[in-house]
């Protein structure tokens, strides 16, 4: 169907391709269900040239547009007017070469890098999507906006709300499920926090019944505008790289989003011409929260071009609910068993020639303190990704002289108890925080050392050992 609007929602089904406007807040196609694109008719938009028109940009950073790390690719989601956009100065963040986290993952130096979307306003990538997603509401005149959240999304969401003033935020999520810094900013910022008895894929269900039923914009992952946000983080990579496209993307998984907008980014680079090769996606599931892994790697589920077959999933989870098994990972921004962008995942995997992998808690522990320790920091879920690239460089799948891109999802500071717990050796705390995660040791803990109140006994306790 053609429409006369140059972007414009589309069914990702290829047998249903049913499209609505962009003025509309959907969250699954009206006619099939399934998820939602947003699409552009680029022969009819200013497409650019190459990657200078977004070079230039640099040089007029007083432009609020040209500041944002989402809006200064503004050309490559081209679905607002520029007086719509909201941005709170969101996506300044860098790509880092991280020699010192290399040899862990056995890569030379040059060829491990850190895309740290902990440096985001709200300290994770979230603010990528929220930014578009903010920016959709503005334009159809959204008041109230809600989300189920494993503690990121809320903390995003509530910061726009109270940055702009514009909308009111009320927030889901499952009790005793959130780390600490995450539910600090929630409350902090003043949204209403819902804590629902249950875990993420209760507080998702509840969000999307709610939201339909009282008519409130609702900004999970499911929302498309927030995956087109999410998109640019591929664009500062290459933007990181001198634009060229690197081997391996490795990213961690929890709904989703993340790996289904990276796969968008570059099918659509690719198409216009501005990248001549694509990457390697690699998509890092907890063990404790293996559906994407379980299916695409155990079951061989493909997307097959939209063939998808929806049975495989839908046995999948009426196991999961017939066993009771829910999800459970110290990772707990991707702490979901119900991704529910697993379909456009799929299609990013076919897109990107994909992978996935599973890693455990003491793996990700691990990770996390060998990306702390290279001077960069990030929150457990984050560090799946770099225990990912060590087990496929281990396996071989990632060659010795690829180069790799990492994203860290999350800053350090939003889970300081797991932090601490992983390093200050004390036997009672590592039981409460990590004993029932099945992780047993702390590799590379550093742990404080406790002097008496004493000069001589400082000084021996802080001398070299040599
Ligand atoms: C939300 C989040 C994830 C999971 O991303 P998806 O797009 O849902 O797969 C991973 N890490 C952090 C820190 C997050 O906040
Ligand atoms: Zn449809």
């Amino acid at each position: 169907m053609l429409r006369s609007e140059t972007a414009f929602q589309k069914c990702i089904a290829p047998g249903c391709g049913a499209t609505a406007s962009i003025q509309e807040a959907l969250v699954t196609c009206p006619r099939c269900g399934d998820l939602l694109d947003i699409q552009y008719d680029w022969n009819r938009l200013p497409i650019p040239a190459d990657w200078t028109v977004f070079e230039r940009k640099w040089g007029r950073r007083h432009d609020p547009l040209c500041h944002s790390g989402v809006w200064r690719f503004h050309e490559l989601l081209p679905f607002a007017s520029p007086e719509h956009v909201v941005t709170v100065g969101e996506g300044q963040t860098l790509l880092q070469r991280a020699d010192g986290v290399a040899p862990y993952v056995d890569l030379p130096a040059g060829q491990l890098f850190l895309q740290y979307e902990g440096l985001n306003p709200s300290g994770s990538f979230k603010d990528n999507g929220m930014s578009a997603a903010f920016t959709h509401a503005q334009m159809i005149g959204a008041r109230q906006a809600a989300c189920a959240s494993t503690g990121n999304t809320s903390a995003s969401l509530a910061m726009y709300c109270a940055v702009t003033q514009r909308m009111r935020a009320v927030i889901f999520i499952g009790s005793g499920k959130i780390a600490y810094g995450k539910l600090s900013q929630a409350l902090e910022y003043g949204a209403q926090t819902v804590q629902i008895e249950g875990d993420f894929d209760d507080a998702m269900f509840r969000v999307r019944e709610v939201a339909e039923q009282l008519g409130i914009y609702l900004v999970n992952s499911l929302n498309p505008f927030r995956l087109e946000g999410q998109k640019t983080i591929m664009y500062r990579v290459l933007e990181g790289l001198r634009w060229e496209v690197p081997d391996w993307i490795v990213v961690p998984g929890g709904n989703l989003g993340n790996s289904s907008a990276f796969g968008k980014a570059f099918s659509e680079l690719h198409c216009l011409g501005l990248i001549d090769r694509l990457p390697r996606l690699a998509v890092i599931n907890a063990e404790g929260a293996d559906t994407l892994y379980q299916l695409y790697e155990v079951q061989g589920m493909r997307w097959d071009q939209g063939r998808a077959d929806r049975a495989t999933s839908d046995a999948y989870f009426r196991r999961l609910d017939a066993d009771q098994r829910r999800a459970s990972t110290i990772a707990s921004a991707i702490e979901i068993n119900r991704p529910v962008n697993l379909r456009k995942c799929l299609r990013a995997l076919e897109t990107c020639d994909g992978l996935v992998r599973r890693v455990s808690d003491q793996e990700i522990l691990d990770a996390k303190a060998q990306v702390g320790a290279g001077g960069i920091g990030c929150e457990p879920a984050s560090a799946a990704s770099v225990a990912g690239a060590r087990r496929l460089r281990q396996e071989g799948q990632i060659g010795a002289g690829d180069r790799v891109v990492c994203v860290l999802t999350g800053h350090q500071l939003k889970d300081p108890m797991a932090t601490v717990a992983y390093h200050s050796r004390d036997p009672e705390r590592f039981r409460e925080v990590l004993g029932s995660r099945g992780v047993h040791e702390a590799v590379f803990s550093n742990p404080p050392v406790s002097v008496p109140n004493d000069f001589e006994a400082i000084v021996r306790a802080i001398r070299p050992s040599d």
